[in-house]
């Protein structure tokens, strides 16, 4: 079947250009080989199909070294060196793997024929040739050209595209920090990643040449990754353009002979340009790693060698960071990149992005990631996927009773066990200390009993200043104030909305008290996260699960109110969807509930502190103000919480509660909040 082995009848014939008949026979040996290897590709394709019919596991470590062995000893036969047998034969299984894992995993998130992928960028750009990477069986591919990334996640975000393939790492310029911060802000979750060699080329119109070149375009990281040979051309002036293969099409239209472009070779050719010089990076070994991010998270095979993707804000306890990487080391987790990017809103507090060799659904990830949220402030999953950086290793067979979940963007997906209960996160393992919420140095479910109190709504400049001041000088540690206010009657004041929200800003800055404001509508999250140190979630929306898990996405600590209806159970359970979404800081508020007794506005459950105590590693406040409706009963509610074990206590309060826009009833005078705090002294510091 294979007759170009046989090689004596050529070899033995007297030619005048026997290096060439040799070579050829050497081309012709080759070619058969790439021909074998290509139908043992096949037969390992259908091997997979039949492995998963009949159920039989992927990795079958017997066989494979079975197969080695076998080899190894043919090659003797052969007279062939055991050591080139046993790399080549190496290489061939770790692609047979590569083939049976391809063929799973399309079968576990469905295998699809065409794909619609939004890029930044032109065709031939790295983005473009990243994406034909990363879908190499697809029998179609319809590209979404973006001019910014967002615009790429945009298109994800929408369901116009399903994947945007994004430029997140180079090995020359390092990381690409728009992408980081795009992943971060975005719900949408790393489903795959590719690593391609990037080779920049300077290209030019027909006729140009280097020598008579006045300006050079090239996208910012192209010019970094060139900046040696652009250094060689010092008269020439570098344009920045929005992307490679665009800056080639440019020149093409420009059709000027002293402007050149830097290009990938393959811009070159769409766009029938020259390759005047070609691999002008500094490093010829300069590699981009591409993420594809998509609206829901990717399902791994459990047999498929796969990274995860974590990006976490660590406590700040000394040494968070390192119980975080020693979580991994316990694990035997590899971590495979450590990247820190400051935040938007917090200075000086770091999100750190981690990939590590590992899949969510395996129980050794979730048991650090268990390990890593006690640590920090914000965790959230980015995705797991398919790696095919990771050479296929010996791993212990899958544990047959897991159940691997797909989550909702953003959540984290975990296996479920019977002994799990229904807040995973928000409950209390025995072994787990209880959460302290760090507001800007006021520490939150320590020994002390921290006190909040400001206004029922924000009224004006002149009523929050003077509020505030009370508030410092008693020895509060946070302002709160209201500015949207969730009214039960739409006639009621609604607050003054962002403009009140800048009066409690301003009054917290000039007193240095943080703030707590509520939060009404999901959509204006992302806005309350760059005004206010504490995002409060009222009574009326502890089930509103948009806005839970929009602020389950912000990275601040949430005060979720107890609905006036809701169980512990319930409450437990909207903490929870918080927490899911990545935000670990949330403290938990008690702020009475409705009962037949009607003497009072509700009646405060003072039994929920030491249950959700127990039940939660999470701090636990009072609210003795909504509880009573009654300024007399706020006090003695006050001391009730501080006696059965709140963290804190949360306190209306108000320069003249008679002429208050919202809660005057219940709102105590600044000289009451004083007398209030005396008598809490004990445990106020
Ligand atoms: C508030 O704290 O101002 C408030 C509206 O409280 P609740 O959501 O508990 O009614
Ligand atoms: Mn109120």
């Amino acid at each position: 079947m294979y007759g170009i082995l046989d090689s004596s009848e050529s070899s033995e014939k007297p030619n005048d250009n026997q290096l060439d008949v040799l070579r050829g026979e050497v081309d012709s040996i080759d070619d058969g080989i790439l021909g074998l290897l290509a139908q043992r590709r096949e037969v390992a394709r259908r091997i997979a199909a039949e492995k998963q019919r009949v159920e039989r596991p992927f990795r079958d470590d017997h066989r494979e070294e079975a197969l080695l062995i076998e080899r190894l000893s043919a090659a003797g036969k052969y007279e062939l060196d055991a050591d080139l047998v046993s790399r080549v034969w190496e290489q061939i299984m770790a692609d047979s793997l590569r083939v049976q894992f391809d063929y799973v995993q399309n079968s576990v998130n469905g295998r699809k024929d065409a794909v619609i992928i939004a890029i930044q960028g032109v065709e031939g750009s790295n983005s473009h040739r990243a994406s034909l990477a990363l879908t190499p069986n697809m029998a179609q591919r319809d590209f979404i050209s973006c001019s910014r990334f967002s615009d790429a996640v945009n298109a994800v975000k929408d369901g116009r595209a399903n994947i945007a393939v994004l430029p997140i790492e180079n090995t020359t310029s390092g990381a690409i920090a728009e992408v980081y911060d795009l992943l971060l802000d975005s719900k949408v979750s790393i489903v795959g990643e590719v690593k391609i060699l990037v080779k920049h080329c300077l290209v030019g119109v027909q006729g140009a040449s280097i020598g008579d070149l006045k300006t050079i375009h090239g996208h910012p990281q192209a010019v970094a990754q060139c900046s040696n040979f652009l250094a060689s051309l010092p008269d020439v002036e570098v344009i920045y353009a929005t992307d490679t293969a665009l800056s080639a099409r440019r020149i093409a239209e420009l059709n000027n002979p002293t402007v050149a472009a830097l290009a990938p070779e393959q811009a070159a050719d769409i766009y029938g340009l020259d390759v005047l010089e070609s691999g002008i990076n500094n490093r010829k070994s300069n590699y981009t790693r591409f993420v594809a991010v998509a609206a829901e998270p990717a399902t791994v095979d459990p047999q498929v060698p796969a990274k995860t993707s974590l990006v976490l804000s660590v406590s700040n306890e000394a040494g968070s960071l390192a119980e975080v990487l020693n979580a991994f080391r316990a694990e035997e987790i590899p971590l495979v990149k450590l990247e820190s990017r400051p935040t938007v809103n917090n200075a000086w507090q770091e999100m750190f992005y981690m990939d590590f060799e590992g899949n969510v659904g395996d129980q050794r990830v979730q048991r650090v990631l268990e390990v890593v949220r006690r640590h920090t402030m914000y965790l959230r999953v980015l995705g797991t996927y398919p790696s095919r950086d990771l050479r296929p290793h010996r791993r212990p067979s899958p544990d047959p009773e897991r159940v691997i979940q797909v989550a909702a963007p953003g959540q984290q997906p975990t296996e479920k066990s019977a002994s799990d209960g229904p807040y995973r996160l928000a409950g209390r393992k025995d072994e787990r200390p209880e959460t302290v919420v760090d507001v800007n140095g006021v520490l939150i479910g320590g020994p002390e009993l921290v006190i909040i109190a400001g206004p029922c709504a924000v009224e004006s400049i002149d009523q929050v200043m003077k509020t505030a001041k009370a508030v410092k000088e008693s020895g509060g540690k946070l302002l709160r104030g209201g500015c949207f206010k969730p009214r039960t009657s739409p006639y009621s004041f609604q607050g003054l909305g962002w403009e009140g929200l800048d009066m409690l800003a301003e009054a917290g800055r000039v007193y240095g008290l943080p703030i707590v404001t509520e939060v009404t509508a999901p959509e204006h999250v992302e806005k309350m996260v760059e005004k206010t140190d504490v995002l409060q979630i009222g009574a009326r929306n502890m089930q509103n699960f948009a806005l839970l898990t929009e602020v389950g996405r912000a990275n601040r600590p949430v005060l979720l109110k107890r609905g006036m209806s809701a169980s512990i159970d319930e409450f437990l359970q909207a903490a929870e969807y918080i927490l899911a979404g990545g935000n670990q800081r949330v403290i938990l508020c008690e702020r009475g509930i409705r009962t037949f007794e009607t003497s009072s506005r509700n009646t405060l459950d003072v039994t929920a502190v030491p249950v959700l105590r127990r039940r939660s590693h999470l701090p636990v406040i009072v609210d003795p103000s909504h509880a009573a409706g009654d300024r007399e009963l706020v006090a003695p509610l006050a001391m009730a919480g501080a006696a059965i074990g709140a963290h804190g206590l949360m306190v209306e309060i108000h320069p003249d509660p008679d002429t208050a826009l919202s809660d005057g009833p219940q709102s105590l005078t600044l000289e009451g909040f004083d007398q209030l705090v005396q008598a809490l002294s004990d445990r106020v510091q």
